[in-house]
């Protein structure tokens, strides 16, 4: 099954994450069932991203963004583990410094755009300030609502720029979120993750949804399009997420370049150099 097509917030459309569950795993029936195609994906992710630097033509964007514990880290971690240091880069965006607020919201997000050859992965983005800015009215209405055309544009800058953009957002239930947060609590090897904003973020969690949905709704585009991954199963949500991601870097299309030498000129040296020896 392609599940790009399947979990694609459909470029228009407006999209209802209630209807929407958490816990599909659509027809998978086990992490054991998934583990082939988990080590395939893998596998495949790591020759893929050695063409795209070899060819140094296109870049990928690959934009995270999600409820707490839903599961950054853990994507991060299973996409980029195959995946050459040298070839990609995670960044994160935590709250505005004083100096990025001076600006305009793009400015600090443009900066870390990939370059020719490379995967940026963006764990959170330019999309916080329609979100948590949207929910804690850090801004007027007057100025987030003009930002998801201004997102819109800058995408389409970067896609016109060879930059392929895929956005995920990983789709927990607030159930789900609280036996994580209680792992977090009980086990003192991640207790450091815990923050005081963890328990007090999720009285807001309706605000939350709605704004995921009209952000989803208004910036799935076909430059740039969202998917929704149900991410209650962790093991399904790594398998949805890479399986995106290989159908993605295959319609890329890369081409290991052309030597620029004479391979000829150069075996008649190899052939010199192993009679010498
Ligand atoms: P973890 O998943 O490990 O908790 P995190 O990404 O949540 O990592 P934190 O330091 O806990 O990292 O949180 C970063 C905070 O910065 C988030 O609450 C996020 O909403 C906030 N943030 C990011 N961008 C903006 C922005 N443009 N305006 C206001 N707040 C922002
Ligand atoms: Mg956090």
């Amino acid at each position: 099954m392609k599940l790009a097509k399947f979990f694609e917030a459909k470029p228009g459309r407006s999209i209802n994450l209630r209807k929407i569950d958490p816990d599909d795993t659509v027809g998978f029936k086990s992490k054991k069932q998934a583990l082939a195609q988990l080590a395939e994906n893998k596998k495949l992710l790591t020759e893929l991203q050695y063409k795209l630097y070899a060819e140094s033509k296109q870049s990928l964007l690959v934009v995270l963004q999600a409820m707490d514990a839903a599961g950054k880290d853990g994507v991060i971690n299973h996409v980029m583990a195959p995946m050459n240091p040298q070839g990609c880069r995670v960044q994160g965006f935590k709250k505005p410094t004083p100096e990025e607020r001076a600006h305009d919201f793009l400015w600090r997000v443009h900066k870390h755009a990939p370059k020719d050859g490379e995967v940026v992965i963006f764990n959170r983005s330019h999309y916080e300030d329609v979100l948590v800015v949207r929910v804690h009215d850090l801004a007027p209405k007057k100025i987030w609502s003009k930002r998801y055309g201004m997102i819109n544009e800058f995408e389409k800058l970067l896609a016109s720029n060879n930059t392929r953009i895929v956005k995920f957002f990983l789709h927990i239930s607030k159930e789900e979120q609280l036996k994580r947060f209680k792992k977090r609590l009980d086990d003192p090897a991640k207790n450091w993750k815990i923050s005081d904003s963890d328990y007090a973020e999720r009285a807001y969690w309706d605000k939350y949804m709605d704004a995921f949905e009209d952000t989803i709704s208004k910036c799935s585009t076909k430059h740039a399009p969202w998917y929704v991954i149900p991410a209650n199963h962790k093991w399904f949500r790594n398998l949805a997420v890479s399986s995106i991601l290989v159908e993605t870097m295959r319609s890329m299309k890369m081409e290991i370049p052309e030597p620029s030498v004479d391979l000829d000129e150069i075996r008649k040296l190899a052939d010199a150099a192993a009679e010498e020896a």
